[in-house]
């Protein structure tokens, strides 16, 4: 079964203003039109949902949210709902990155934004609020991947299979075959260091062999698993063109749109 691949850019905190998320992102519109290999999202800023929704408009760019919140309403100050996140437009919604489970693979300049930055992400908030993303028929991008400490004792796999076990507890096999997920080792992000394909592969490979014990063949060969890490268009023809690996989630080379096209082109 071939798997469509989808390459989504993770702007993070960055291009957070209507003007420059408008401009970023119709550049990315421009430099992406006419492609039909791949599905293309951006995944920004909650302010900038509405703008980036407007200026995608008629393209072939969808739009994603950072994070959502597993509760509809009530007296949860400062979260965001899928509901609402559906409501302005919102098609996907990356889940349990590593830097809202407070995981770094690089010091941040002062180590006490990393600390007061640890959102207190965990399997059970991810796996809640992936329910609640899929009940809205949004389309969660579930992040996995170990840190640089784990893979030196060894325990990559059971990480892997752990967190992604965690994830998708209480979730029928039809949704765990429409949902994505991200492998991201914690050592490659943001840290200019990529996994190596090969590796990478492999430990898609385990993802997948994670989703087959938990949900059944047909859900493993459906599902689609994301690399990230330092992804950028001098290495993403060959981590792309891996097996397990259908696709990208991309942040520091997501910011530049020639960039982030060249990896789009690159998944052909
Ligand atoms: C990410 O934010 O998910 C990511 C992979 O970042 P970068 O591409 O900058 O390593």
């Amino acid at each position: 079964m071939s798997r469509r691949p989808i390459l989504a850019g993770n702007w993070k905190l960055n291009k957070g203003t209507p003007d420059e998320a408008a401009t970023l992102a119709a550049e990315v519109v421009a430099a992406v039109a006419g492609t039909t290999h791949a599905d293309v999202v951006l995944c920004v800023p909650y302010t900038v949902l509405s703008t980036v929704v407007a200026t995608t408009d008629d393209s072939v760019v969808a739009v994603g949210a950072q994070d959502a919140f597993w509760k509809e309403s009530g007296a949860y100050t400062g979260q965001v709902s899928p509901g609402m996140l559906k409501a302005v437009g919102v098609h996907y919604v990356i889940l349990g990155h590593s830097e809202t489970r407070g995981r770094y693979g690089v010091a941040e300049p002062d180590f006490t934004d990393v600390v007061l930055a640890h959102f207190g992400e965990s399997d059970e908030t991810v796996n809640r609020k992936t329910k609640a993303v899929l009940a809205q028929g949004l389309v969660p991008i579930v992040c996995i991947g170990e840190t640089l400490s784990e893979r030196e004792q060894g325990i990559t796999d059971s990480v892997i299979d752990t967190q992604v076990r965690g994830a998708l507890v209480g979730i029928d096999a039809d949704a765990v075959s429409g949902l994505v997920l991200a492998y991201e080792p914690v050592w490659a992000i943001g840290t200019g260091k990529t996994c190596d394909a090969a590796e990478a592969d492999r430990v898609c490979g385990v993802v997948r062999a994670a989703v087959a014990a938990f949900a059944g063949d047909d859900a493993a060969t459906a599902v689609r698993i994301q690399y990230g890490g330092s992804m950028k268009p001098d290495n993403a023809a060959e981590l792309l063109g891996m097996p397990n690996i259908d696709g990208g989630l991309i942040g520091g080379a997501s910011l530049k749109a020639g960039d982030f096209a060249a990896i789009v082109a690159a998944a052909k």
